[in-house]
């Protein structure tokens, strides 16, 4: 029997992973997924909150706050990249000035560090082609920019060093009281566990419902983007917020840790799950958006477009803790915006509440928080290049030329992934498909590697997983 089950691998049930297995115990993380990072942990705005939006007092704002705390020591300990590039809520009108001083003492209440607001010059001294309109900003020198799903990646590799059972395509579909815990049906198999950690995102309220608990509901809320190409991303040094509206931040421009840059996101309400589609109108309605903050946008040096879902919880704040109607549960549920910034204080807590539920935390020796990553090519200097290529040919043919990654980096990414890679999961550890053409010259190559160094035929494969096939089957088969 496990110890702990934890349900999910976003970042979330990623996190609770890898705090838990800090302490002598069997954890197990059953993912419904084929790989970890495939919700809202791979598609959302990765900023790293400073937390001066959230309701004073509530979970968002504390565990926002001590999260963004965690994030360096996290960061440097997983070789994940973390930028604290600071973020502006800038303000249009007088009447926005007032809500940016309302996001000031409530970002004092919440315990924000270092916040200021900034006139009008000092905007346009942090970052070039702002509208002149803007009036002043609140700013935030704690609020930065990572890589979500580098970064659940990272606290999957980690936490699987250090003793974590992994177990994707394994949807929880049922549980079962058993003497001293659960036993749960993953479909293909059957896990018994003492604790139950729900961490499934979207899909939390049913789990929970799952375990006699049905204190609160979760619906979607879509957000979709437009990621710019490197060569025209000069248009976001910083983190550029508007004055929030009903629904949230309001729309972004912002960079990303390599060196993109992106606008959005929406906000559309849906009762759909599992629709990520981007809807044509977001394309307008984002740049109209974005352009107040940033008037020349560059949008022929758009490359792609992609949405993610919110998980928003009713009532609205983080569930967090153990589940009032089962003292074998705990909640890590309706993890909504700040979840990636709130990850790992949300783990922290998770942990906290296994111990008051019984579960006894008593550490292990041996526990490693290091986890070691090549540097990527891209990254070498002439000589760091032509050493790597001397180790390994392999660096010396290039697969994906918009983001210079070499075969060699594609095949530590394909082993690496869990299960059956798929063109995602590859493109998410190695880059390959990030660049200008998405993919265009890439994909067949990746995928040509893949069935080779994992024996499957390419009809096989997806591009992320499930009914996703790339290849419907052979068009001509060569003569013997
Ligand atoms: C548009 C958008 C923008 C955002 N921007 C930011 C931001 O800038 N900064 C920030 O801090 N936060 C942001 N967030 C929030 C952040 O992305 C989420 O809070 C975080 O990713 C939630 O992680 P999670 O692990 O709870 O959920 P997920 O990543 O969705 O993971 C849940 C996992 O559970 C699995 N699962 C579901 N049901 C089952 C089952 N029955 N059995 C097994 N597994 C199951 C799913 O397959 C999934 O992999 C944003 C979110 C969105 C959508």
């Amino acid at each position: 029997m496990f110890d702990v089950l934890v349900i999910g691998a976003g970042v979330v049930g990623c996190a609770v992973a890898r705090e838990l297995s800090r302490y002598a115990l069997r954890v197990a993380v059953a993912e419904a997924g084929p790989d970890v990072a495939c919700g809202a942990s791979k598609a959302n705005s990765a900023i790293v909150h400073a937390g001066y939006d959230c309701e004073p007092g509530t979970n968002m704002a504390r565990l926002n706050v001590r999260g963004n705390a965690m994030f360096g020591a996290l960061c440097e300990e997983l070789a994940v990249p973390l930028k604290r590039t600071g973020s502006l809520v800038l303000a249009f009108s007088d009447e926005e000035m007032e809500s940016v001083r309302r996001l000031y003492e409530s970002g004092l209440k919440n315990g924000v560090p270092g916040l200021k607001i900034l006139d009008a010059e000092a905007c346009h001294a942090m970052q070039e082609g702002l509208n002149p309109e803007v009036k002043g900003a609140l700013y935030a020198p704690t609020g930065g920019i990572t890589s979500p799903y580098e970064l659940t990646i990272a606290l999957f590799e980690n936490a699987r060093q250090n003793g974590t059972e992994f177990f994707f395509e394994s949807p929880v579909l049922a549980a079962r009281a058993i003497e001293g815990g659960y036993e749960l049906d993953l479909g293909q198999k059957m896990l018994q566990a003492r604790y139950v950690v729900n961490a499934a995102g979207l899909y939390a309220d049913q789990i929970s419902a799952l375990f006699g608990d049905k204190c609160f509901k979760i619906h979607a809320r879509k957000g979709e983007y437009i990621l710019f190409d490197r060569a025209v991303s000069g248009f976001a040094k910083t983190v550029l917020f508007q004055a929030p509206g009903p629904l949230g931040k309001g729309v972004l421009v912002a960079p990303t840790v390599h060196g993109n840059a992106y606008i959005g996101p929406t906000a559309v309400e849906q009762a759909d799950k599992s629709d990520t589609s981007v809807r044509r109108e977001a394309i307008d309605e984002l740049s109209k958006a974005a352009s107040r903050s940033v008037p020349t946008l560059p949008l022929r040096g758009a490359i792609t477009l992609f949405a993610g879902l919110r998980a928003m919880p009713e009532p609205h704040d983080f569930i967090v803790g153990l589940s009032p109607k089962n003292p074998r549960l705990v909640q890590a549920a309706g993890i909504c915006s700040p979840g990636l910034t709130s990850a790992p204080a949300i783990a922290e807590e998770v942990a906290k509440a296994l111990s008051l539920a019984g579960l006894d935390l008593e550490e292990k020796t041996g526990f490693d928080p290091i986890r070691r990553e090549e540097k990527a090519f891209r990254e070498m200097n002439g000589d760091e290049r032509a050493a790597a290529i001397a180790f390994d040919p392999a660096y010396g043919r290039i697969i994906c030329r918009c983001e210079t990654v070499p075969e060699a980096e594609i095949l530590r990414a394909i082993r690496a992934t869990p299960g059956v890679p798929t063109l995602d999961g590859v493109k998410r550890r190695a880059r390959a498909g990030m660049g200008r053409c998405q993919g265009g010259f890439c994909s067949s190559r990746v995928l040509e590697l893949i069935a080779r160094e994992r024996n499957i035929p390419m009809e096989e494969l997806t591009k992320s997983g499930g009914r996703s096939k790339l290849l419907v089957g052979r068009t001509r088969e060569d003569d013997e």
